[in-house]
């Protein structure tokens, strides 16, 4: 079966459907490390197409690499992994010398 692109309108379906859930998480990003990844992996990929959409999404993968919320559309990123700002906050330390 040959892989279809997506058109202009759902292109736009699906990145404005990111871009929503990416802004309900309270524009939560991925770490720098996990973002180079993320793009490393879409820079030597076969779906990437001009001006670096993915091809089978349609989505901009410098802004959609950098969303907590978005994943690759083939699984090539493998899970989001747990990073700083989704992590469960830790012990509050107080400060040693009160004035
Ligand atoms: S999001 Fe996935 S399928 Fe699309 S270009 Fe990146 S690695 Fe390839």
């Amino acid at each position: 079966m040959k892989n279809r692109k997506p058109t202009l309108l759902q292109k736009l379906i699906n990145f404005t459907t990111a871009y929503i859930k990416y802004a309900f998480s309270g524009f939560k990003e991925v770490d720098v490390d996990t973002y180079m990844k993320r793009l490393d992996i879409c820079l030597n990929c076969d779906h990437l197409a001009t001006l670096n959409e993915c091809a089978v999404c349609g989505c901009p993968v410098f802004d959609k690499a950098k969303m907590e919320t978005e994943k690759c559309p083939l699984n090539k990123w493998g899970e989001i992994p747990v990073t700083e700002s989704n992590m469960e906050p830790e012990e509050t330390i107080e400060p040693k010398n009160k004035w």
